[in-house]
């Protein structure tokens, strides 16, 4: 049976990607969409497992050649996530998670309809503020132009299907795997909330 795909979006520092993590870990169903990007690699980072690090020309050109699903540019970045291996995982029965910020998912709801909306938010604005500012790989112009862009996000949320409010740690881990599960085993029934 082909997988499930799953847009996770929301605002830059709700803990999109620590909730990602944990669910792909607990079930086994689940594959991550690796995106590419014209952003600088992070300490840590490595190419092929967080994201394909790619030059702005070679972005455009994998544009050109209708490589992407959907692409989008993001605090003065592009990224995109590459078509070819999500039907792959699709095919192979995988249900494939893309993390990807708002106009991104707004075009996979576009192209997929069948695609299953998730927003992972943080309980309010200041938490999102106090998170991108402990994250010591940003500068402070680059957390103030995130927490704009983050205001204007939290307001999209009508346009999801399900949404994880990222308070409690162990809570959120929790409702993450059990929504994945959810999507996963109830099929296009899984009740929305
Ligand atoms: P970061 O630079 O912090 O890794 O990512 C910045 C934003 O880009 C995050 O909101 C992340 O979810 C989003 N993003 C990552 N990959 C993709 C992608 O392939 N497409 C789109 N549209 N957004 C992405």
């Amino acid at each position: 049976m082909r997988g499930r795909l799953i847009v996770v979006s929301g605002p830059s520092g709700a803990g999109k990607s620590t909730l990602i993590r944990e669910a792909l870990d607990a079930v086994p169903e689940l594959a991550y969409s690796v995106s590419a990007t014209t952003r600088a690699p992070r300490p840590g980072e490595v190419h092929g497992e967080h994201y394909v690090f790619l030059s702005r020309e070679e972005f455009e050109r994998w544009i050109g050649e209708g490589e992407f699903l959907e692409c989008a540019e993001y605090s003065g970045n592009l990224y995109g996530t590459p078509e070819a291996k999500v039907e792959e995982l699709l095919e192979a029965g995988r249900s494939v998670i893309l993390e990807i910020e708002l106009q991104g998912a707004r075009q996979v709801r576009r192209k997929r309809p069948d695609a299953v909306m998730v927003f992972v938010r943080a309980p309010s604005l200041e938490e999102t503020r106090r998170r991108l500012s402990g994250r010591a790989t940003e500068t402070a112009e680059a957390v103030e132009t995130r927490l704009a862009t983050a205001v204007g996000e939290v307001a999209a949320r009508d346009e999801f299907d399900f949404e994880v409010v990222n308070g409690d740690r162990e809570q959120a881990r929790k409702d993450m795997i059990e929504l994945m599960e959810t999507i996963i085993g109830g099929g296009s029934d899984a009740e929305r909330s």
